[in-house]
């Protein structure tokens, strides 16, 4: 990986696309209008990108839709599908080192993460859907003599993804690898707070050879070009993740509309147990400390809940401080960050307001808070003996905070990590079989962890319980939510 000094070469010597992407090629919004882009490591202020409205979206999805009515992509066979998308891959990681700058300067995060984690985890993701979608079949019913009735996918239609700003390339591809290996379009909205790694998508993608309006980039707000593809009428699916409030008003949007399907990816509050029966304190401190501040906390399934026996916890919490050290925020395009600035000013502030209102709730703060200076940087922050009724214990901080909450036995930890509207993921350190299965059982969450935290690839589903969400990422469960399924019926005469 380069130096600092390179990196900062490299970004001198940046041409940074800022247009939207519609119909193969760059444009400036309709109106003319733009959005500032702000490095939160810095307050510079790094370009100004399409502020897209309606219009903008009209034509959009005029576009998806006619490429997918011509078939141009959607009735090419899978096998050639994956060959484009494979192509796709190799060109996100031979324009690795731009696209990992820009994603740091764009978010804050450090640039170890973005070069060795977001680029290759967002064209592994294209990969994998192209090597598994000629691999797909469909189904044969078990009828009665006469009858052949199969069951079979297919695309459907025009898809706009629309997605946050925490990792921004990654999860984009964690919607377009299925939706674009199934033959549909995909329209792109990325967080206004983080478009660029998005907008230099386009380029890729035609060079990789998906035709013109397969794949497009809108920019903008999420009130204005987001709220315009959730309201409208041509737009088949709505693949989003980001907050819960946002994904209730996209299904109102999508019910007052054309019933278009809504999968959501929202937000977590995630309970991490330890048990007292854990027979490796050090491993489960260490991953707790990941868990809750990599990505500066920014996480959907951070493990923002630690809930620890009490006869265990001021031991365990000692552990979990001196791990956190690990992750002291440093200037992101140092090589040796693992931790940089929170997306912005404005969410750094609310992250501060959290940790105040935590110990005006009562719980005592063991390390972490402000740290001063231009940038939207925070410490780690630990803040002790919170009670899960506590707002800082029930609401999404997103941020790096982590709460701990004692608990007496099995029956009140389950009680507890339950105890929340969200159910996105849990872990649970145990050395204890019979009560690893048990409790894993029991927890509501889309993921569990057992003696580890946040591990899995792309083989398996990703998604929530409750009001963290509906459908799944990943794995080829995902497929499913980019397809319709259609049962054919055939009598079969004498
Ligand atoms: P957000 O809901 O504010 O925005 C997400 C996207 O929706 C952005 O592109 C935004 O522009 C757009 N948007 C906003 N208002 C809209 C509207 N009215 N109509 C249409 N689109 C609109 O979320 P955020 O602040 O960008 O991201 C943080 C949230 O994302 C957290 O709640 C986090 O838990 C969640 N998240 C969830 C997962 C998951 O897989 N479950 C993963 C990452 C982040």
């Amino acid at each position: 990986m380069k130096t600092r000094e390179q990196w900062i070469e490299l970004k001198n010597n940046l041409n940074i696309e800022n247009r939207a992407y519609i119909n193969g090629e760059y444009s400036s919004a309709m109106g003319g209008d733009t959005l500032d882009v702000i490095n939160p490591a810095t307050n510079e202020t790094i370009t100004q990108i399409a502020r897209c409205q309606s219009e903008d979206v009209d034509l959009a999805v005029k576009c998806a839709r006619q490429a997918f009515q011509q078939g141009l992509w959607s009735n090419r066979s899978p096998a050639q599908r994956k060959a484009v998308l494979n192509q796709f891959a190799n060109l996100i990681e031979s324009h690795r080192e731009e696209l990992a700058l820009l994603e740091t300067l764009d978010t804050g995060k450090p640039i170890a993460h973005s070069f060795s984690t977001d680029i290759p985890g967002a064209a592994n993701t294209l990969r994998w859907y192209a090597e598994a979608i000629d691999k797909v079949y469909g189904e044969v019913a078990p009828t009665e003599k006469d009858v052949h009735a199969f069951i079979s996918h297919q695309a459907i239609g025009v898809v706009a993804a629309i997605v946050p700003w925490n990792f921004p390339l990654w999860l984009a591809c964690w919607k377009l690898g299925p939706a674009l290996a199934a033959g549909n379009s995909v329209i792109l909205k990325p967080s206004e707070k983080s478009s660029l790694t998005a907008i230099y998508l386009g380029q890729l993608a035609s060079q990789a050879g998906l035709p013109n309006g397969v794949f497009q980039v809108v920019t903008g707000f999420g009130h204005e070009a987001g709220d315009a593809l959730a309201k409208h009428q041509d737009v088949d699916c709505i693949a989003f993740t980001g907050s819960t409030r946002i994904a209730g008003q996209l299904m109102i949007s999508a019910g007052e509309s054309n019933l278009k399907r809504v999968f959501a990816e929202a937000g977590g509050k995630n309970a991490n147990i330890v048990f007292e029966d854990c027979d490796d304190l050090d491993r489960a401190a260490a991953e707790t400390a990941a868990g809750c501040f990599y990505n500066q906390g920014e996480v959907c399934v951070a493990a923002t809940r630690l809930l620890v026996h009490e006869s265990i916890k001021d031991r365990f919490v000692d552990k979990v401080i001196s791990a956190a050290q690990a992750f002291m925020p440093k200037d992101p395009l140092d090589t040796e960050s693992s931790m940089g600035a929170l997306i912005d000013q404005e969410h750094k502030a609310k992250v501060l307001d959290y940790i105040a209102l935590g110990q005006a709730e009562g719980a005592v703060l063991r390390c972490g808070g402000d740290v001063t200076g231009v940038g939207a940087f925070v410490e780690p922050t630990i803040l002790d003996n919170v009670d899960n009724k506590m707002r800082v214990a029930q609401e999404e901080i997103f941020g790096p905070v982590l709460c701990v909450i004692p608990f007496k036995d099995e029956a009140q930890a389950i009680a507890i990590a339950n105890d929340s509207k969200y159910g996105l993921g849990a872990a649970l350190w145990s050395s204890n079989i019979n009560r690893v299965h048990r409790v894993a059982k029991q927890l509501e969450a889309g993921s569990v962890w057992v003696n580890n935290y946040n591990e899995g690839d792309m083989t398996v589903p990703f998604g929530g319980f409750k009001m963290s969400g509906n459908g799944r990422d990943k794995s080829l469960h995902a497929i499913e939510k980019f397809t319709e399924t259609k049962t054919t019926w055939i009598r079969l005469h004498p």
